[in-house]
């Protein structure tokens, strides 16, 4: 705990004096790794957290992230997804190039995010699980961070025991359900797990997915559709992908772009990988996505684009930066220690800190996820 204070301090610090350090951008560039597409990925925009988000690391405010975009468009030269495909194809892309994104279909980016983007010229792609679309279920992680957080991990560890049939299992928080037990599991186990959950919490799913109203309406996907914006792919369920067969590839890849191309009525050309780890995009899943006509895929690693970026491997920054020197520290400067780090080792140690500042610690294995949450790599199975 004091280390983790002391962590969180120490780089508060560091975000804030390379910063304050004239020219900061040339500064991070002395760092080494030539850097092309910077791609940052948001979630929830919403003022408050409800028990459905609180702990995920998903929401900032509408505050912060005007104050994001106003510091993007400042510093750099916002592009679409359209400006991506041809730049990567060879024709470049503009110097500090940046791809606005957004995972999960909230409805909070609909009616505070998207208008923002309007405001500020920004384009922008919205990943969509077309399994909530409407409202009728809860996602996956809504539900566990809703029951952990109401009813205590020892429900999750409830259901995660009788799934795993192993008595002595212990979940001590949701990065571990996330980064460990869920991708470890199958896609029908989860669905036991899920089950058991809404069982043992007495849970109306179909209810309290209508009231809570978390994710967009169909209207508004199609309104989403106009200005530079673009709807993408993100699995049907939001799900790990890393032990598809051949039958979860066609219900949760080629189902989603289905329904989404006939909800929004456009193509759907890219995908973005739940929860943003390399190790999903097998390399089953890579020939698939290629095959169904997805032209992009986006993972949430946060490490720098090379200068020639590979379009179906393009890592994104999951960010809740709170200021301007954070979010500067967690673009320019992270990304490139992590591509380092990469370079230098065979099989990379982990760079990462907790909450919203980053730290590159190779001590502690954790990597990152979607939500830019630490995952303890040890407890992997
Ligand atoms: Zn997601």
């Amino acid at each position: 705990m004091f280390y983790s204070r002391f962590r969180h301090v120490a780089m508060n610090v560091a975000a804030d004096a390379f910063w304050r350090i004239l020219g900061s951008f040339g500064v991070a560039r002395i760092l080494g790794h030539s850097y092309s597409l910077r791609c940052v990925v948001f979630h929830n925009i919403s003022p408050t957290e409800s028990p459905f988000t609180a702990g995920i690391r998903v929401s900032i405010t509408p505050k912060t992230f005007e104050a994001a975009l106003r510091f993007l468009t400042a510093h750099y030269v916002p592009v679409s997804l359209q400006d991506v495909l041809t730049g990567c194809n060879g024709n470049g892309l503009p110097p500090r190039a940046i791809l606005v994104t957004f995972d999960d279909a909230y409805a909070s980016v609909a009616e505070c995010a998207a208008p923002l983007c309007r405001q500020f010229g920004v384009p922008a792609v919205f990943f969509v699980n077309a399994a909530f679309v409407d409202n009728q279920r809860l996602a996956p992680d809504n539900l566990v961070c809703y029951v952990a957080n109401v009813l205590g991990m020892e429900t999750i560890n409830a259901a995660a025991r009788a799934v795993a049939g192993n008595e002595t299992l212990e979940l001590h928080s949701l990065a571990e359900v996330f980064g460990a037990f869920l991708p470890a599991i199958s896609l029908a186990d989860r669905e036991a797990f899920l089950e058991a959950l809404r069982n043992l919490s007495g849970i109306n799913e179909s209810r309290m997915a209508k009231d809570a109203s978390l994710y967009l309406t169909s209207k508004q996907l199609c309104d989403l559709t106009h200005f530079d914006f673009e709807i993408g792919n993100h699995t049907y369920t939001h799900t790990h992908c890393r032990s598809f067969s051949q039958q979860d590839l066609v219900s949760e890849v080629e189902r989603n772009k289905a329904e989404l191309e006939a909800l929004s009525g456009t193509k759907i050309r890219s995908f973005s990988q739940p929860y943003g780890s390399s190790k999903d995009l097998t390399p089953e899943l890579a020939e698939h996505l290629k095959r169904s006509g997805h032209q992009a895929v986006f993972l949430s690693e946060s490490v720098a684009n090379p200068r020639r970026p590979d379009l179906f491997h393009l890592d994104r920054i999951s960010t809740c930066a709170e200021s301007d020197d954070t979010l500067f520290f967690e673009i320019e400067v992270l990304p490139r220690l992590r591509a380092i780090r990469n370079r230098l080792f065979h099989n990379p140690a982990p760079v990462r800190a907790g909450g919203a500042h980053s730290s590159a610690n190779r001590q502690e294995s954790v990597d990152l996820d979607e939500y830019g949450n630490a995952t303890d790599r040890r407890k992997r199975a």
